[in-house]
């Protein structure tokens, strides 16, 4: 069945329409003429700056001689809601350093990024940085290993930690 309309019944449309494009060509003048006062960026040229607290991808600091400052203790293992994270520790062949992580790793798509094992940490070893991108395609691995939490090339060689050493001094160990 055929529905014949009033053409001036069919009409009623246009106003809201060409009252939308109105407010669409407003908004993209004023865009124009104030680019600072835009409210978006243009990614991934522009990069939104998060709060020093934002809790972003993991990153694992290192010593002064660019050593992991973990000493495997698992504390954030255990602290972990999400079970995300794998630690396999083994002994130093420095005698005053009881052990070390030979394999660390973090499931990044299990993650919550809660903040836990950062919270739990004694030694300042894991820092939950602002860096919040994790490219990848689907047959990519999003299991970070030590050499990605640690040495990806952004952290430039490693993001060193001295909080044990200030705490070494303040009690002249
Ligand atoms: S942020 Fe939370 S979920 Fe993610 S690894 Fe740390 S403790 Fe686990
Ligand atoms: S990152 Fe910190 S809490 Fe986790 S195993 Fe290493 S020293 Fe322990």
């Amino acid at each position: 069945m055929i529905i014949e309309r009033d053409r001036a019944e069919s009409a009623w449309y246009l106003p809201p329409i060409v009252s939308g494009l109105m407010l669409t060509l407003h908004k993209m003048i004023k865009n124009l003429l104030h680019r600072k006062e835009m409210l978006t960026l243009n990614y991934p040229e522009e990069k939104f700056e998060y709060s020093p607290r934002f809790r972003g991808n993991h990153v694992l600091t290192v010593k002064k001689d660019g050593s992991l400052r973990c000493t495997a203790c698992m504390l954030c293992a255990t602290a972990c809601p999400a079970e995300c994270i794998t630690i396999e520790a083994s002994e130093h062949q420095d005698p005053s350093v009881e052990k070390y992580p030979i394999k660390y790793e973090i499931d990044m798509l299990r993650c919550v990024f809660c903040g836990l094992c950062e919270e739990a940490c004694p030694v300042d070893a894991i820092r939950m940085g602002p860096e919040w991108q994790r490219p990848g395609t689907p047959t990519d691995s999003f299991i970070y290993g030590i050499q990605e939490l640690a040495y990806r090339p952004s952290l430039k060689g490693g993001i060193t930690s001295d909080v044990d050493d200030q705490e070494r001094h303040r009690y002249g160990i």
